[in-house]
């Protein structure tokens, strides 16, 4: 397409705006359009980047607590400024529904808001050393330090709030970060820098560089200046980056193939039927947490379809930036052709196709799919795109299983009405965390949130990440009595 006016964006590093040796354009997945030009970061404009945050750990390292609280607040609170401002950037880079885009900036400004708070709660304790012989009329305490320069590599399916669950936290413990946002999401991470700067985030405290991970992942993930890695992202990436990190502390936040068991018994209410549409749709299915797998009693099974049906028909295709907007563009074609591919190949092994199935420009329409082998991509793979299945079970016992059946363990949901079984439910799911009487596509931003498996390890939730962010140092005083 024709190049058409846009705005040419630099590179954020030691507090000034670079230009870039060479841009790339970037385009709306929606409708094409030029959004921006974006620098591409070379690896010597990585090393400058670290370099600048090394320069810049000991003064933030030095900074008091309530000091960094206030930057986070003034973050929290320029984003509630510019909210619209900040919700149409996603919408128009990653074409999430423009109120989809609306709750995740609702989100962001909160996130800044719990790590301002947990600036000021970062505790250690004291050892009652005596416990043991030999340690009479010995002081014990331990402080949690800043872990030094930190990477944070984001993905393009929550572009604001998941660069604030690693710049919050990292900030709040003391550490300098090298953001680099997904390539289809920089606006969003170049908005935060230019949020920062008027926030007064000293130089160097943040640095942001755009360009394909596949390029400078390398140049960030081994540099010895380097202390932790956070991630969030598809395993494949994940898991290689993590063998590249040696000693370094590494957190990966990576994808699922999420389930939710519906018991029998359960009402069938509307709002339960629209929660399990919220967690299938969403963002088009583009959330880590989103419900790919529902296990429906089989007493259940035909009203459940039935209803889920009824209620996926009524979602609205179209424009991001259109508030009538459910679900829109996948984030690119190639995730298009795969999602259909897999569904195909769905079919091929005696799936049936309850509803959508088609594609409409870069849209997927929303899929339901019955009766689906659990060897088959669409089922065992994360899918990614607005597609869900419902099959047949007879028990909770067996949906475990087939929920516990998968190389991932990030959320899990039971709607039951009984206690015990949503216990035991709760106790035999594999994943970092069991949501019971709702779907696992549920998250606010000071709870734990990780998973286990392919999933991923570490927790983020400001608390949590900064737990992550920190080492423990331990101090002894001899009092010589
Ligand atoms: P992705 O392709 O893995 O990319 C994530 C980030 O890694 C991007 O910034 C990407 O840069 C970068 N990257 C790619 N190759 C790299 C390399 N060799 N070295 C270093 N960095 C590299 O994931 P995505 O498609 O953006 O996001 C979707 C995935 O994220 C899904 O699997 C989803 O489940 C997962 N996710 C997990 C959570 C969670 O909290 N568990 C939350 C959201 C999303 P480029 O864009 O330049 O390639």
């Amino acid at each position: 397409m024709a190049i058409q006016h846009s705005n040419i964006e630099k590179l954020f590093i030691n507090g000034e705006w670079i230009e870039a040796e060479q841009v790339s354009p970037l385009q709306s997945p929606y409708s094409g359009e030029l959004l921006a030009e974006i620098p591409v970061a070379t690896v010597k404009d990585v090393k400058n980047a670290i370099a600048a945050a090394e320069a810049a750990r000991k003064k933030l390292r030095n900074m008091a607590a309530h000091e960094r609280a206030a930057i986070l607040e003034r973050i929290s609170a320029i984003f509630a400024e510019r909210a619209d401002e900040a919700a149409e950037i996603i919408a128009k880079e990653s074409a999430k529904p423009i109120t989809t885009a609306k709750g995740e900036v609702a989100r962001t400004i909160l996130t800044y808001k719990f790590a301002a708070e947990e600036a000021k709660r970062i505790y250690g304790e004291t050892l009652p050393m005596d416990a043991a012989p030999g340690g009479e009329n010995r002081f014990a305490y331990t402080i949690r330090e800043p872990i030094g320069v930190i990477a944070a590599i984001t993905p393009f399916n929550f572009p604001m709030n998941l660069v604030a669950h690693k710049v919050g936290p990292a900030i709040a413990a003391g550490n300098p970060v090298v953001l680099k946002p997904a390539s289809q999401t920089p606006l969003s991470a170049i908005f935060l820098a230019k949020v920062a700067e008027e926030a007064g985030m000293p130089k160097g405290a943040l640095n942001v560089v755009t360009g394909r991970g596949s390029v400078i992942g390398d140049a960030l993930v081994t540099d010895d200046r380097v202390k932790m890695v956070t991630f969030t992202g598809s395993p494949a990436v994940g898991i290689g980056l993590r063998n590249k990190a040696g000693l370094k502390r590494v957190t990966l936040e990576l994808g699922s193939n999420s389930a939710v068991i519906i018991d029998e018994g359960v009402t069938l209410t509307p709002t339960l039927i629209s929660r399990c549409i919220t967690g299938a749709f969403s963002n088009q299915g583009q959330v880590c947490i989103s419900v790919q797998r529902v296990y429906v009693h089989v007493s259940q099974y035909d009203e459940f379809v039935s209803k889920f049906v009824e209620q996926t028909k009524q979602l609205t295709l179209g424009d991001p930036l259109d508030p009538n907007t459910d679900v829109s563009a996948l984030i690119s074609a190639n995730d298009v052709d795969r999602a259909k591919r897999w569904i195909d190949d769905a079919v091929t092994s005696g799936a049936l196709v309850a509803v959508g199935g088609e594609i409409i420009g870069n849209m997927l329409q929303p899929t339901v799919l019955l009766n689906v082998k659990n060897d088959v991509k669409i089922s065992c793979q994360e899918v990614f795109a607005p597609v869900v299945i419902i099959n047949k079970i007879s028990s909770v016992e067996e949906a475990v299983a087939l929920v516990n059946d998968s190389a991932y363990g990030l959320q899990a949901g039971i709607f039951t009405n009984n206690i015990h079984v949503a216990m035991d439910a709760a106790e035999d799911l594999e994943v970092g965390g069991v949501l019971i009487n709702d779907i696992p596509t549920y998250r606010v931003d000071h709870m734990p949130y990780g998973g286990v498996k392919n999933s991923g390890f570490g927790r983020e939730g400001l608390k949590y990440a900064i737990e992550e962010m920190t080492e423990m140092k331990l101090v002894i005083i001899n009092r010589n009595k």
